[in-house]
């Protein structure tokens, strides 16, 4: 009997050493006759971490109403299951998970519920940020493999680039070396000179483009391509390209059509004019390299505030998952070395930037085998044309004023648009001086007092035309000076008024326009 009152005092010891030291919440509960939970013994972590539960209570008057009846439904479910439970449940900020033990009399009734519920909430926080960690670092690594794959992508692309480029250069280098040797053997018949001159200039121009594209393309990733506005006469324009593409059509055998917009008579618009011909020779080029047989035609039609222009051929088409793909730098439907047709990849990654900086957007239909369509719209600015007047009273004002032959000073950078306005003042009785900057001008003006006028280009070396016309109309006020340049924003023209100007003209001179101004400074005023 003492060995057993010691063996149960030990047993007694070792329950109640973890009843009150273990860091679980412990509680022991009543199942009173009347299936109600009276509470009938809690360990102290739950006393004093808790304090929900307390001895001698019903659990219905310890806790609010919602959380006991939350609790009694389970304690419920312990009984009329007459199993142990487990569940998981927030209570006051805190997640327990809570294991129900059902303790059965001598009877096999339930008497008593003993719980035990572990504080989870760090696990939950720790497994929650974990989960979001993780979260984080697929995203990462999602990314770094989509970064990779670009990077493979752009060193592919940039090799393929390179091999491309080096060969579309060598080519015609090549062609042209090979054949200006050729041109110096002594014997050679003037048939084979004309026709190896004739490769030596379509090499030279080959490689003028790949050069340009190149250009073009550092000047776009630069953010330095500027659109430069003048008016355009879109039916003109439009005509010089099917003049320019008549003779590729004919040596191909391939008819091309231009469908002119009877709607529209004069179609002056305002854009960029190099753009819009870039454009337009890229996509009619494509056109032509790749349609074996049938017809390019292009026009454009006027569609509200937009102009959209088409170039359609009946080629080889473009397979639908590279459709957008082509406008990407570089990428071409053919990437292998022994490509069939030459080009850079570099063409229409130009034009859609171009396009989309005059306000516009490109885009393709196309079926493989059948031909391609290609659209871009740019915005429809009428520009009023200019007048361009007859040269008549100019002839009528040298006729009358025969012996009066004029000394004009052309101040002109470029040698060969010297030539261009020597040229357009070749019938006439001009004298005509040159000075190759504006202090260059400035000089010639003060020596030779019989200028009568001066023709000043605005980009010149040295000095530019608005600072030497600021400086010899200090001292020649009354000396008419015309600015010529390339373009004419409103900014330019202001500036060159305000400089001293009388007058300006763009590049390239409408013969008319040019000599009527002339006129107007020396014979009318
Ligand atoms: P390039 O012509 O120098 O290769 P582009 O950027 O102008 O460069 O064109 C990219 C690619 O798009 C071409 O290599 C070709 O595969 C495809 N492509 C362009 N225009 C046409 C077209 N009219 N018909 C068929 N394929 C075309």
């Amino acid at each position: 009997l003492m060995k057993a009152k010691i063996k149960a005092e030990l047993s007694e010891e070792k329950y109640k050493q973890l009843f009150d030291n273990t860091l679980d919440h412990i509680f022991i509960l009543e199942v009173t006759s009347d299936k109600r939970f009276k509470v009938l013994e809690v360990n102290p972590i739950q006393a004093k971490e808790s304090g929900m539960l307390i001895p001698g209570y019903y659990v219905e008057d310890c806790l609010d109403q919602e959380t006991a009846g939350i609790l009694i439904r389970n304690y419920r479910r312990c009984v009329e299951e007459r199993t142990a439970l487990i569940y998981e449940r927030e209570f006051y900020g805190q997640i327990f998970l809570t294991h129900l033990l059902p303790v059965r009399d001598n009877n096999g009734t339930i008497y008593r519920i003993i719980g035990i519920a572990h504080n989870i909430t760090k696990e939950r926080a720790l497994t929650e940020e974990l989960v979001q960690k993780n979260e984080t670092l697929i995203h990462l690594n999602a990314d770094l493999l989509a970064a990779k794959k670009r990077a493979e992508e752009s060193d592919q692309l940039k090799t393929a680039f390179l091999q491309n480029i080096s060969h579309e250069i060598r080519t015609p280098i090549n062609s042209i070396i090979g054949f200006s040797n050729l041109l110096n053997e002594p014997d050679i018949s003037s048939e084979k000179r004309t026709g190896f001159i004739d490769i030596i200039q379509n090499s030279s121009h080959q490689l003028l483009t790949i050069i340009s594209d190149i250009l073009s393309i550092a000047f776009i990733e630069t953010g330095q391509e500027k659109i430069i506005e003048s008016e355009i006469d879109l039916n003109e324009l439009m005509s010089q390209l099917y003049d320019r593409f008549l003779q590729t059509a004919n040596t191909k055998q391939i008819s091309l059509r231009y469908v002119p917009n009877k709607t529209v008579k004069e179609a002056i618009i305002l854009s960029d004019r190099n753009k819009l011909i870039d454009v337009l020779s890229n996509l009619l080029g494509n056109a032509f390299k790749f349609t074996k047989d049938g017809y390019v035609t292009f026009g454009y039609l006027i569609k509200n505030k937009d102009i959209e222009f088409y170039v359609e051929d009946t080629g080889i088409g473009i397979a639908a998952d590279m459709q957008e793909e082509i406008f990407k730098r570089f990428r071409q439907v053919e990437q292998s070395s022994s490509r069939a047709y030459g080009g850079a990849g570099l063409g229409l990654s130009i034009s859609k930037s171009y396009i989309e900086l005059l306000g516009g957007h490109i885009w393709l239909s196309s079926e493989l085998g059948k031909g391609s369509s290609f659209y871009f719209t740019i915005p429809y600015k009428k520009a009023m044309p200019e007048a361009i007047p007859e040269t008549m009273p100019f002839q009528l004002a040298q006729e009358q004023h025969p012996n009066e032959a004029k000394t004009i000073l052309v101040a002109e950078d470029e040698d060969s648009n010297f030539l261009l306005i020597k040229e357009l003042l070749s019938n006439t009785s001009f004298n005509i001086l040159r000075a190759i900057n504006g202090q260059e001008a400035i000089d010639v003006c003060k020596t030779t007092p019989s200028i009568d006028i001066v023709l000043m280009d605005i980009k010149m070396p040295v000095m530019d035309g608005y600072e030497a016309t600021r400086q010899i109309k200090a001292f020649l006020p009354n000396l008419p000076i015309i600015a010529q340049t390339a373009y004419f924003l409103e900014s330019d023209k202001n500036k060159a008024f305000e400089s001293g100007c009388n007058d300006f003209v763009s590049k390239p001179f409408n013969k008319n326009i040019f000599l009527s101004k002339i006129n107007t400074y020396l014979w009318s005023a």
